[in-house]
């Protein structure tokens, strides 16, 4: 199954690549990204590594 990477803690736990049992990533690393043209809280952050699970 997949392995945690205990430096990425994640709860969004609809992405294919968060470990479920635990609220983890399985990836060895992820892209960080904004949305905004001027981020100023931590609701302007996106994981851009986020991908859907099937
Ligand atoms: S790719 Fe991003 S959103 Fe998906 S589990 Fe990893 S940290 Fe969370």
């Amino acid at each position: 199954m997949e392995r945690p990477n205990k430096s990425i803690e994640c709860t969004v736990s609809e992405c294919s690549h968060h470990c479920q049992d635990c609220n983890y990533c399985s990836l060895d690393k992820i892209l960080v990204g904004t949305h905004e043209s001027n981020p100023t809280q931590e609701e302007c952050t996106d994981c851009m590594s986020f991908a859907l699970k099937a």
